[in-house]
């Protein structure tokens, strides 16, 4: 189907003008539209229930050519939630969970990725490049991984470790920058082999709006009073919008009635703050004290469209304190067996807010987006689980686990090790003179024996003359590992 783009700042239209897509006259992001006239008479509600589950049902209303071969690992088509048990214990009885944590990665992402992917596949590009902390890497690794292209993925410290592995495992080339803001930066110089994937590409976007078709067709046409839907860049909850806007153009639904609900965590909440304050542009947030990463963006890139799709959608935007957005971690898992990442069971916790002060009222369906999944980040709920007592198996296997059953002392002697082999006398020398740890020398190597014992620390060299031999300590495979789930612990 043909679309057309233009820039969403000066109207401008534009030409498909390569990649990344921005409007020469102003820099403004461009949107994608369609012709809904044409699409009405293509697109029926009996062609969407006969057509197999999936985003890709929906490609009249995505931006690929005839010849595009679509890239996919099964985006998409994620399971709505009727969450009973959860909705009782909060006190609503129409709740529903999209459970986006069951794509491919692991995240609502992989809608847009794949979009993105086939196109660079269908373009001829070499490989593709992103900025992320966290899920967009990840589902750009795995997806180019399945097209044969490469992937250059610009992070920063404090990513989730689960992300890092998994975008590593899928042959993504990682490349650290000090703050994100750089590795944005490091996408603005294109070298016309890679294809740059952006938060703000219109073709990502397009992707990811499939969420807000689904859920209107799962719920037999009739979109819900609320979607709550966290908030980091703004692209997802815009696009859910625009889906619904495109629902009614082409004669699918009757009018748009729902209400979109952003969430962000205090602490960085620039939208929440310009929203309350009735402005048009993000406020951009100073303190960065919070740690879930995929809702604590100073300055959201899709900020102003966000702030528009709130406006009018007559919506709300609610800034939710980070131990109710573990708590409400904690509820879903607990009654609904949705293991998501905080940054995505914000949504819960907004809603909880939300009913307390009567914005939303008892009646209503609410549908909340549960956009990843929390098994990339377990340390992350760690605070939940290891409060639970001595006695419970929980802590029994916590303390069980060979990262917390290494004490301070263990763990320096591997990290030194690891650094390179030592003998005694020497490894006594660093523990004590340079980290200034107070341990006699036949501690130490009472500590050494038992690493031994564990299988993390091995005799590689004896040397010296005869009758002084040193024996030359080392780090096993088994130790690094164990100093490695240290390090997610
Ligand atoms: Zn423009």
């Amino acid at each position: 189907m043909e679309f057309r783009l233009s820039c969403i700042r000066c109207g401008s239209p534009l030409e498909d003008v390569g990649n990344p897509v921005r409007c020469p006259g102003c820099g403004g992001i461009a949107l994608i539209e369609y012709d809904y006239e044409k699409l009405s008479s293509v697109i029926t509600k009996d062609g969407l229930a006969r057509a197999p589950p999936g985003m890709w049902k929906y490609s009249p209303l995505l931006p690929l050519t005839e010849r595009d071969a679509v890239v996919s690992l099964g985006e998409g088509g994620t399971f709505l939630q009727k969450a009973e048990r959860l909705g009782e214990e909060i006190g609503i009885r129409g709740l529903y969970l999209k459970n986006e944590t069951v794509n491919p990665t692991g995240s609502f992402l992989d809608r847009g990725v794949s979009v993105e992917v086939t196109r660079a596949k269908n373009m001829g590009y070499r490989g593709v490049r992103c900025a992320s902390r966290g899920n967009l890497g990840a589902s750009a690794a795995a997806y180019s991984a399945k097209a044969g292209l490469g992937c250059t993925i610009y992070t920063t410290l404090g990513i989730e470790l689960g992300k890092l592995y998994q975008a590593i495992i899928c042959g993504a080339e990682i490349s650290p920058v000090k703050t994100y803001d750089e590795a944005i930066r490091m996408l603005e110089r294109p070298d016309g082999l890679e294809y740059v994937i952006s938060v703000t590409s219109p073709y990502l976007l397009e992707g990811v709006k499939t969420t807000g078709y689904e859920v209107c067709e799962q719920l037999g046409w009739e979109p819900p009073e609320f979607f709550i839907v966290p908030v980091g860049e703004g692209g997802h909850l815009s696009m859910i919008w625009k889906a619904l806007r495109e629902l009614d153009r082409i004669g699918i639904i009757d009018g748009v009635h729902s209400r979109m609900m952003g969430v962000q965590a205090k602490g960085c909440s620039p939208i929440v703050d310009a929203f309350r304050k009735n402005l048009d542009k993000p406020i951009k947030s100073k303190d960065l004290g919070m740690t879930f990463h995929d809702i604590a963006v100073r300055q959201p890139m899709l900020g102003e469209l966000c702030l528009k799709a709130l406006r009018e959608s007559r919506g709300y935007a609610l800034a939710v304190h980070e131990k109710r957005i573990l708590e409400a971690t904690r509820l879903l898992a607990k009654y609904e067996g949705i293991f998501a990442e905080p940054a995505a069971a914000s949504t819960v916790a907004a809603l909880k807010v939300a009913l307390e002060d009567g914005i939303v009222e008892r009646s209503d369906r609410v549908v909340c987006v549960i956009t990843g999944s929390g098994l990339k980040d377990p340390a992350s709920v760690k605070s939940l689980v290891g409060r639970s007592g001595v006695d419970t198996p929980i802590a029994f296997v916590l303390t069980s686990s060979l990262d917390s059953r290494l004490g301070r002392t263990k763990r320096l002697i591997l990290k030194i090790l690891q650094r390179h082999p030592s003998h005694g006398y020497l490894l006594w020398k660093t523990l004590t003179k340079e980290l200034g740890l107070t341990i006699t020398l036949p501690s130490m190597y009472q500590h050494l024996q038992e690493l031994m014992a564990a299988g993390m620390v091995t005799v590689i060299d004896e040397r010296g003359p005869s009758e002084r031999k040193k024996k030359v300590y080392a780090l096993t495979k088994k130790g690094e590992s164990a100093l490695a789930s240290d390090l997610v612990g």
